[in-house]
């Protein structure tokens, strides 16, 4: 059972990484997607939910007892301690599926998976990495993406770029660049050579 080529794909908010792995999936890729899983967690039912309402209280729950992300979101990304203790629950129980998810593909003769992780190197996740491709906007293109795509005003889509690692230094960490912000036909010209390419390397 050999452990497939992990190719992690981050970037930061709204810099593409979904557009990405949709891309890669259409085209046969196996994607592990951290965010899918997270919301997994925090979905009705989920085995975070114990944990938040302990720590967050019910206010960050609707009526019908399923969370109110909006409402979580402003306590944590106006307050970075909260955030990290949000992070403190979460992280770990997203890991710990991905590193599921992985064995399971190894177990399924899978030899390549791209693991899509917003924070892939503040998590410490590029570890389980062979190689890493970051998706790269200018910052003012990332700030009207954020802004237009969440229904954010400046101030709060600044606070949530803000709260990640710099998108340079994630740049600088990666193997690979992928830029995004050229007409989506040159991105996905761009991703089906790298993906031809592992294929070739990982076969
Ligand atoms: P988040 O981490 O917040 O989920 P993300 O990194 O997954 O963000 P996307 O949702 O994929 O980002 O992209 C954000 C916006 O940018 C979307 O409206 C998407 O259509 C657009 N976009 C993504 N990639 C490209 C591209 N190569 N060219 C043009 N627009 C793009």
């Amino acid at each position: 059972m050999d452990k497939p080529y992990v190719v992690g794909i981050t970037g930061g908010i709204g810099t593409g990484k979904t557009e990405c792995t949709r891309f890669l999936m259409e085209h046969g890729g196996v994607v592990i997607d951290a965010d899918t899983l997270s919301r997994e967690l925090t979905s009705p039912a989920g085995e975070a939910l114990p944990a938040i309402e302990e720590r967050f209280g019910r206010g960050v729950f609707n009526e019908d007892g399923t969370l109110n992300r909006r409402a979580l979101g402003e306590v944590v990304f106006s307050d970075e301690e909260r955030r990290r203790e949000l992070e403190g629950i979460i992280h770990p129980m997203v890991q710990h599926s991905v590193m599921m998810s992985i064995r399971q593909a190894a177990q399924d003769g899978i030899s390549l998976v791209f693991l899509s992780v917003p924070l892939l190197f503040e998590t410490g996740m590029d570890a389980l990495c062979d190689e890493t491709w970051c998706m790269s906007v200018s910052p003012e293109e990332q700030l009207r993406r954020v802004m237009e795509r969440d229904g954010l005003t400046r101030a709060e889509a600044q606070a949530r770029i803000a709260s990640q690692m710099p998108q340079d230094e994630k740049e600088r960490r990666a193997t690979h660049l992928i830029h995004t912000e050229r007409p989506i036909e040159v991105t996905h010209a761009e991703l089906l050579v790298l993906l031809r390419d592992l294929r070739h390397r990982v076969s």
